[in-house]
């Protein structure tokens, strides 16, 4: 049971939404964090040249022998690139500025929105669960992201217009999923950074549960101050104060998600009529 997912390798999740500082590399530290706590075998992949995830692992982007870059272009192997994140218990496959050349050199490639893809390849029957924190952009890297998932996980903070934007989003999944990639599902949407006290966010949060249903996660994050202290240290928040609410909301999110994996992989064995 607990191995279910073992015969097709990882699930490879996006963490995406083209708007900036939302809380996706947030997510992507604390879910990694809280899915080794689960016993989990994660691989995080930071997507973004700004290197949040890589230096909020624990994991010093600028002093790293290789990184996201290289792998892109194919000159080493993810084994070769991937370090480990003592303070979270998981791998990282480290990225900094240079990755934003790669945005350029890739475009003359061939096959150009299929690198990670083939690069996570090799390495996909070692993970339970692979996660890509994607950069604020629906650049040629974040559809590197797409193409390589099987599914898209949206941080969101529920604000005026939040539908508005996740529109663009939603119909960058839909294109990829018809044109390059037939495995890519939206998994679903995490409220995050949320405020109880402020009726604007309790408004758009029940408008988000009636337009997207149960593709919205019931765990909702709230705002707390330890989550955004914690990069700094290089510790992930659901380590660095573990009794935070913030901490609690990210242990509650690794478990639903695992949870709602084995849901889904038992409504696929009966259907298989296995
Ligand atoms: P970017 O688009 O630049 O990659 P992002 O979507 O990855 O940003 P984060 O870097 O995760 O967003 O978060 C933006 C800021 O908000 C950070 O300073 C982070 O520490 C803070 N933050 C994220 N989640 C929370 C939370 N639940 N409570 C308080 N602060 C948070
Ligand atoms: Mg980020």
């Amino acid at each position: 049971m607990s191995n279910m997912n073992t015969s097709m390798g990882a699930h490879v999740f996006c963490i995406a939404n083209q708007k900036g500082g939302v809380g996706k590399t947030t997510t992507a530290i604390n879910l990694a964090a809280s899915l080794a706590l689960l016993k989990k075998k994660v691989l995080l992949i930071d997507l973004d040249p700004q290197g949040n995830a890589t230096m909020g692992s624990g994991v010093d982007k600028n002093a790293v022998e290789n990184n996201l870059y290289e792998v892109l272009l194919g000159e080493v192997s993810i084994s070769d690139a991937r370090v480990r994140s003592e303070s979270g218990n998981y791998d990282v496959l480290p990225a900094n500025r240079e990755l934003s050349g790669a945005e350029i050199d890739l475009v003359q490639m061939e096959s150009r929105e299929a690198r990670l893809k083939q690069a996570i390849a090799s390495v996909r029957d070692e993970y339970d669960f692979i996660l890509i924190d994607c950069p604020p952009t629906l650049s040629l890297l974040t559809l590197n992201g797409l193409a390589s998932a099987s599914g898209v996980i949206i941080p969101m903070q529920c604000e005026y217009f939040a539908l508005e934007g996740l529109s663009d989003l939603v119909n960058t999944v839909k294109r990829v999923y018809s044109n390059i990639n037939p495995d890519l599902q939206l998994i679903g949407l995490l409220r995050v950074m949320f405020d109880t006290r402020v009726t604007l966010q309790q408004q758009v949060s029940a408008q988000v549960e009636a337009h997207f249903g149960d593709r919205v996660f019931k765990t909702v994050v709230p705002r707390n101050v330890r989550l955004a202290e914690a990069p700094s240290h290089g510790i992930p928040g659901v380590i660095y104060d573990k009794n935070s609410r913030g901490a609690k909301a990210y242990l509650a999110f690794g478990k639903e998600l695992v949870q709602r994996m084995r849901k889904e992989a038992l409504k696929q064995t009966a259907r298989a009529g296995v």
